[in-house]
């Protein structure tokens, strides 16, 4: 296995001086040297065959001791030095200070095929920035953040990847429940992959210790290697950079919308600069349609990370990031109307999406209306999101809407009453509207199931994968990677996951709640 290796990250930006694995603050540096921690039993037990083509692996190399070795941590490949990195972040909406990988550990920078990815080990062991936590991770997270973010790119979801996913052979003490009862579980390793794992709290950090410096060099990396278009370093370019992180980020929440994902915490240190979803930690997908639904037990108070709210918080982040960069560019104003336009733009983008997921594709003053009844009778009574907008396509003027859709209720049997004849205003509505639209029936189906799609990630299919894991039984990962490789297609022999949320996964720990705990 011969890696096409880049030292940009290393060789631009600034190491911290001190060699020693202990938690400290870090200053005037944008990473830290670290080794990964060597594991009892490492074992392979999935690969990302596309992931790793595009990083130049053949599919035999991912077979061999060396790939494992690797991609645990237990072998530092030639002349790389893995390191982790130093942001800082707003948690839950207040300012948490140095963060870091404390988790994460970086090996290597690849460039193949004009193509230039970080890659890094998530659970590899302890680094400067684990604070009192002990830098692993196990198969039950391990296994959400693999299958999610590789299906997320089948999407169209801008995402991190994931390379593989490794059992260390270790065992992790942890307390799903922060009840006092810990308990072990199985350690493991993914191996994910990103052109950058920057984040908001990386900029921060710097701004926040008054390090100017060290901020204009992360800055001018940036722009240099991930925003080339906007050209050399000048105020100019840090306002085009910032408008562009606002769209890039507000490009991607709509993309959330769209599939109904709720990131569940969606901190500072969480949120990509390239406008990646980043960190697969207690997110969900929504199964009924509900603006108020977060599956982060550890938010379900305020609910701050809640469905509905992504598009306000990653505004709210945004900020955060306008005031990082404040003390470079010296001027409010361009940063203000660029928050501004945020608003305009989530206006305009979310109704085009919602649009595209009802067929729409004349542009009507009344959608907006219909959008929005759509969305209260949606929430009178549990109704599967994914269902649901698969469902709609089959509609034609000659069909019963109400009857095309009703696999999407939960409780089919509550569609009485008002609440039925709210639908079927509702549909009338639709069906009138359809009437308006020029395309034929099959263009409108065609264009509908590319942005609803049919399969994806439902909470309680990661938890079965995890179970049957937790048994040693791993073949459900696979088949659940390769179902969410075509999320948009027909799949007839797989029709069985085309299916709502069982009864038992309704109120379980792991499907439709999750903590911080992984
Ligand atoms: P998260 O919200 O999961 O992205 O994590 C927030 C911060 O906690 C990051 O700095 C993580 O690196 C750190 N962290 C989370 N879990 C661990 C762990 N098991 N060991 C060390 N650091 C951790
Ligand atoms: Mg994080």
């Amino acid at each position: 296995m011969k890696l096409q290796l880049k030292n940009t990250f290393l060789n631009e930006l600034p190491a911290d001086t001190n060699l020693e694995n202990t938690p400290r603050k870090v200053e005037n540096a944008v990473y830290s040297f670290v080794t990964p921690k060597q594991t009892a039993n490492p074992k392979v037990l999935h690969v990302s065959q596309e992931m790793a083509l595009e990083l130049g692996i053949s599919e035999e190399e991912t077979t061999s001791e060396f790939f494992k070795n690797i991609f645990t941590g237990n072998e530092v490949y030639p002349a790389t030095k893995p390191f982790a990195m130093c942001y800082a972040g707003h948690q839950f909406g207040n300012w948490a200070g140095q963060l870091g990988d404390g988790r994460a550990i970086n090996l290597f920078e690849i460039e193949h095929q004009n193509k230039n990815w970080k890659v890094q080990l998530k659970g590899a062991g302890e680094t400067p920035y684990s604070r009192n936590a002990d830098g692993l991770a196990v198969l039950r997270s391990s296994i959400r953040e693999y299958l999610c973010s590789e299906a997320m790119f089948h999407l169209g979801v801008p995402t991190t990847r994931a390379l593989s996913l490794s059992l260390s052979g270790d065992q992790v003490l942890r307390d799903v429940l922060y009840d006092g009862n810990p308990a072990y579980e199985k350690g493991a390793i993914v191996a994910r992959v990103a052109p950058a794992f920057l984040r908001f709290g990386n900029y921060e950090i710097f701004a926040a210790r008054k390090d100017l410096i060290n901020l204009q060099i992360l800055l001018d990396y940036t722009l240099k290697h991930h925003f080339p278009q906007i050209g050399s370093p000048s105020k100019e370019s840090y306002i085009q950079f910032f408008k562009t992180v606002s769209e890039n980020t507000l490009d991607l929440i709509v993309h959330w919308q769209r599939v109904g994902f709720v990131h569940g915490v969606m901190n500072t240190d969480n949120m990509s600069i390239l406008g990646l979803t980043i960190d697969y930690g207690p997110y969900g997908w929504l199964e009924d349609f509900e603006f108020g639904w977060t599956p982060n037990t550890t938010d379900r108070q305020k609910k701050r990370y809640r469905f509905g709210n992504q598009p306000s918080m990653g505004l709210w982040n945004l900020y955060q990031l306008a005031n990082a960069l404040y003390p470079i560019i010296e001027d409010a104003k361009p940063l203000e109307a660029i928050l501004n336009q945020y608003k305009i733009d989530f206006e305009r983008k979310s109704l085009q999406m919602m649009r595209s997921k009802l067929g729409l594709q004349l542009v009507e003053e009344n959608d907006l209306s219909l959008i929005q009844d759509l969305e209260e009778v949606l929430q009178l009574t549990p109704t599967d999101m994914t269902i649901f907008f698969r469902l709609l396509s089959d509609i034609t003027a000659d069909t019963e809407g109400l009857k095309g859709v009703k696999k999407a209720f939960y409780n089919p049997k509550d569609i009485t009453g008002a609440t039925k004849r709210r639908w079927n205003h509702w549909f009338e509505k639709y069906h009138a509207r359809l009437q308006r639209e020029t395309r034929s029936h099959p263009q409108r189906k065609e264009k509908m199931d590319a942005v609803n799609p049919k399969y994806v990630l439902r909470n309680y299919m990661a938890q079965l994968a995890i179970d049957a894991a937790n048994k040693g039984d791993y073949s459900l990962i696979n088949e659940l990677f390769e179902l969410l490789k075509k999320p948009y297609s027909e799949q007839p022999e797989k029709e069985k996951w085309f299916a709502k949320r069982p009864d038992w996964a309704k109120n379980k720990i792991g499907c439709s709640m999750l903590s911080c705990s992984s």
